[in-house]
């Protein structure tokens, strides 16, 4: 008998402490992870494939405001947003992405149209625009992207002239008495808020999907990992499906996603070894802070990460969903 199907989803990592997220927030939290993995948990219990999925699960993230990816993206130090998606099929070893868009409401259906519907892999900026314009996708005026949690704490970031990981920056903000006031000097390595999906089918394949916002006051035109196949997304039926968070530039040097699928297939590691040496090892190596979700074709799953918390959860067909914040 196959493994039963499963989805993992993620909603950044970084800073979050339970001092700085009230209980309302908390069951926020977990409430809007929930509901993701139940319409992702219906749509492979319906023998829907991996890839619809988690391109269901991620669109879902980016319509949250609570996750810095589409709606709720963080700000760029010009004030406005560029936003990031991939996605990546490991039956076939397909992948679209698009970087620095602008306008288009959700920025993982974009990346998703480059996977079924072009040769290339990765389109930036206003080539990825007319891509996505052509393919008929919803396009949204940029102040979609705001919202007033966002923007105060781009305006802690911009006072210190460093970048935040979101979820840094919300605690940060959490500390600070008045949401206006100096919050003082700013850990840069604290909070990150990108999103992802990954899953394994009754198919037998796996996917994964991860978009962002970038980190807040970000220079414009900076890329992340989050579009990067082999960095932030990467999926193989012959090893794991993977999606990341954290700082970016780290996970890029590491090729992050892509080390894990590569520590299974070269060197027989499991799943939950070969994430948890990339996440608590290599990462650290170069103060590579954040995590991953990842699943195998054997229906495992593992959540590493190695900041104070991790918006996260799983959900098998059959079962109940499981979501979790803290370590
Ligand atoms: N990895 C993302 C980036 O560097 C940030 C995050 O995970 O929040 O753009």
């Amino acid at each position: 008998m196959n493994p039963t199907p499963v989805i993992a989803i993620h909603g950044g990592a970084g800073t979050i402490l339970r001092s700085s997220l009230s209980a309302e927030a908390e069951a926020q939290y977990h409430a809007a992870l929930d509901g993701i993995l139940l319409a992702g948990q219906r749509i492979l219990a319906d023998g829907g494939s991996a890839l619809d999925a988690v391109t269901e699960a991620v669109r879902l993230l980016e319509d949250c405001p609570l996750f810095n990816a589409g709606h709720g993206s963080v700000f760029t130090a010009a004030g406005t947003h560029e936003l990031d998606a991939s996605v990546m099929d490991g039956a076939t070893l397909e992948a679209g992405a698009v970087c620095c868009v602008t306008r288009v409401k959700n920025p993982v259906l974009a990346a998703r149209r480059v996977l079924d519907h072009s040769e290339h892999v990765l389109f930036t900026g206003a080539g990825a625009e007319a891509f996505a314009a052509a393919q008929g996708l919803e396009f949204v005026d940029p102040a979609y992207f705001h919202t007033d949690a966002r923007y105060r704490q781009w305006l802690a970031a911009r006072g210190t002239q460093g970048t935040m990981l979101d979820h840094d920056a919300a605690s940060l903000q959490a500390q600070a008495q008045e949401p206006e006031q100096d919050p003082g000097p700013i850990d840069p390595d604290k909070k990150f808020g990108t999103v992802g999906a990954v899953a394994f089918d009754a198919q037998g394949h796996v996917a994964a999907a991860t978009s962002t916002g970038g980190i807040t006051n970000k220079q414009p035109g900076r890329v992340g990992d989050a579009p990067l196949i082999g960095a932030g997304c990467y999926a193989n039926d012959a090893t794991c499906a993977v999606s990341t968070t954290g700082t970016g530039e780290m996970f890029m040097r590491m090729l992050a996603a892509y080390d894990v699928a590569a520590r299974m297939e070269y060197r027989g590691a499991s799943l939950e070894q070969a994430a948890a040496e990339v996440v608590m090892e290599r990462l650290p190596r170069i103060d590579g802070r954040g995590g991953l979700i990842a699943v195998d074709t054997k229906g495992n799953v593992t959540l590493p990460f190695n900041t104070e918390g991790m918006y996260r959860g799983f959900a098998r067909v059959g079962e109940t969903p499981v979501t979790a914040i803290y370590r």
